[in-house]
């Protein structure tokens, strides 16, 4: 679940089922507007993408159409980003708050850099020789238990009769323990495959292959399953005339930094204050 359970109730209830709504809509628009940082890792994955789906088919990019690829699918983000924020302007607020931006330089450098050096790889580059690799949409979803679950890796692949599921990790690794507990989210619903993650952190690409047990995947699935039970729990807590007073906010202030739906809340005025009012108003 997200850091903030009052985000996720915007997000997955309001803005999911009230979007003929004028507020519906546009929770559901700023929930689209990433800041150009997520942008970038966005784009990384899809150039990544995009790189193995040519290589497959025998087009092997030079370093120079890598960095052309990478700027073009972070600018075409970044002007989508733009066109969202320009058909807010009917709210003052969120105009003041999302500002359009252009490319920046340094993060076009840092995308293209980071592609460059999983293309670079010595282990992907062994995939790409010398396995046959499908792309799985992201947005791909399984029922597990009775639960609707995304954790599509990014890649298939098939290796000398063996089966691998490939996942870039753009925002790096905490742990091991964190590395074989995201390897058991992805093996759910799948066959025996070897699970390899590459793992941004440092500067550099870290690659782990993990084979899960089946106790890994059956606490796995309790795991998905208190997860879901909190999510209904949380949306039932707002009840048919949308009512906010229950929801908890965030427990941390930096939840709320990069929050979108920020000048909706009564936390824009301090996550504090706005805990203190909520619990007089529940006494
Ligand atoms: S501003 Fe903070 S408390 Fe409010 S929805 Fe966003 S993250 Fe949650």
């Amino acid at each position: 679940m997200q850091r903030c359970p009052r985000a996720f109730v915007l997000r997955y209830g309001i803005a999911a089922y009230a979007t003929s709504h004028p507020t519906g809509q546009l929770l559901k628009d700023s929930f689209a507007i990433q800041t150009p940082w997520i942008l970038m890792q966005m784009s990384i994955r899809e150039t990544i993408r995009d790189y193995v789906e040519d290589y497959q088919m025998g087009m092997k990019w030079s370093t120079n159409l890598i960095q052309l690829k990478f700027n073009q699918a972070f600018r075409y983000r970044i002007e989508d980003r733009n066109s969202i924020i320009a058909q807010l302007k009917e709210w003052k607020e969120p105009e003041s708050i999302f500002r359009r931006v252009k490319p920046e330089k340094h993060l076009e450098e840092i995308g293209a850099e980071r592609c460059i050096k999983l293309i670079q790889n010595e282990s992907f580059i062994s995939f790409l020789d010398t396995a046959i690799l499908n792309t799985v949409p992201f947005t791909k979803s399984k029922l597990l238990d009775g639960i609707k679950t995304y954790n599509s890796p990014d890649f298939l692949a098939e290796k000398d009769e063996k089966g691998f599921l490939i996942r870039i990790n753009l925002f790096g690794y905490n742990s091991i323990d964190q590395i074989r507990q995201d390897a058991a989210l992805f093996s759910l619903g799948m066959k025996n495959q070897t699970i390899v993650q590459y793992s941004w952190k440092n500067g550099r690409w870290y690659v782990h292959k993990t084979n899960v047990s089946e106790k890994e995947k059956v606490s796995m699935r309790q795991l998905i399953h208190l997860d879901s039970k909190e999510m209904d729990h949380l949306l039932n807590l707002v009840g048919p005339k949308n009512n906010l007073e229950q929801i908890p906010f965030a427990d941390s202030p930096r939840a709320c930094m990069h929050c979108s739906v920020r000048f909706l809340c009564p936390a824009k005025h301090g996550l504090e204050e706005a805990k203190l009012e909520q619990m007089s108003l529940m006494c």
